[in-house]
């Protein structure tokens, strides 16, 4: 279904169809909608075995993403939509959030410029045990484990998986990617540990940005947003180790950076009604999931703020494919994307 999609959305007939349903789009812009976009890494990852690439977008596709966002949407700012939020008003139409996770290198070295010559509002979201720490996710260790180490195979809780060409450390990630998601957050982490180690390979370098270049976005205008502080999922930590992630990841900040707004984004989809009652009762206003979603803002029971929806972009989505789920046609078709 999805790939059949994909191939409908790309052919001439669905290119044209795009464009018809944009300039249907521009006629319901009355209506308060909300577009977030997540972004991970802005690099291309060719060749670059420390790179996950899954996760990352070619400088040149996000410089034409950011083209096409800064001339057919209104790109709101965090501060906008918290304003919004708290009664201020509207929002004006084809309102678009650009939001990064993770706070990489990269995105100083090559989001951030390519955002600022657009004049273009962002939020970045760190997990902020992270800077200066030396330390790499552990997705990122696993995936250079994976791909350099000497060994043949590799030995997981659901069995051995063997490493012989690329396509199968590929898929030995995906498979160990999946029993480390589904454990208790702790057990999670000695098991990737377990794994490197296991594989004899050094960890790579870390590619997270520091305090120092952190402060520097801020001057320069980039909103920062709590990411917890270690990056666990959220719905696999007891509540009051999710509430010192949560309440944690925004003292950081405000220590570090002097304030920050109390916005949310819940790392790797993790995320459970217990956990967004406990970010309402410690002040949060907005929270960001990982869901595919258009947000409709003015329902009658108010939209859900601690759980908006966001399009994850990465290496696979054309801007084609972007300008089709930006849609508010899309929003409808959204699940049988999903
Ligand atoms: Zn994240």
């Amino acid at each position: 279904m999805k790939e059949l999609l994909l191939r409908a959305v790309h052919s001439p007939v669905g290119t044209q169809a795009i464009a018809q349903l944009e300039r249907v789009d521009a006629w319901r812009s009355q209506e308060d909608w909300l577009r977030v976009l997540t972004y991970h890494r802005v690099i291309d990852p060719a060749g670059d075995p420390t790179v996950y690439p899954r996760i990352a977008v070619t400088p040149q596709a996000f410089a034409e993403q950011m083209a096409f966002v800064a001339q057919h949407y209104r790109v709101i700012s965090m501060q906008e939509l918290l304003d919004y939020r708290r009664g201020s008003c509207c929002l004006p139409p084809r309102a678009l959030l650009i939001t990064f996770d993770d706070g990489y290198t990269d995105f100083a070295e090559h989001a951030w410029p390519t955002l600022r010559r657009h004049g273009l509002p962002v939020t970045l979201f760190v997990p902020t045990a992270f800077p200066d720490s030396g330390e790499s996710f552990w997705w990122d260790r696993l995936y250079h484990a994976l791909m350099v180490t000497q060994a043949q195979e590799v030995t997981s809780p659901g069995g051995v998986l063997p490493l012989g060409s690329r396509a199968e450390r590929e898929r030995a990630f995906t498979r160990l990617r999946e029993q480390v998601k589904s454990l208790p957050h702790q057990e999670a982490m000695v098991l990737v540990q377990e794994i490197c180690q296991g594989l004899g390979v050094e960890p790579p370098p870390s590619a997270i940005l520091g305090w120092d270049a952190l402060r520097r976005l801020a001057e320069e205008g980039v909103t920062l947003g709590a990411h917890t502080r270690t990056h666990p999922l959220m719905n696999r930590l007891s509540l009051e180790e999710a509430r010192a992630e949560a309440v944690g990841s925004l003292r950081d900040l405000e220590r570090e950076i002097g304030s920050a707004l109390p916005i949310f984004a819940y790392p790797s989809g993790g995320i459970s009604p217990e956990v967004e009652a406990m970010l309402a009762q410690e002040g949060f206003a907005l929270a960001f999931t990982t869901y595919r979603k258009l947000n409709r803002l003015n329902l009658r029971q108010g939209p859900e703020w601690l759980r908006l929806g966001r399009i994850n972009v990465g290496p696979r989505t054309s801007l084609t494919l972007l300008r089709a789920q930006l849609l508010l046609w899309s929003a409808s078709l959204a699940r049988s994307f999903a």
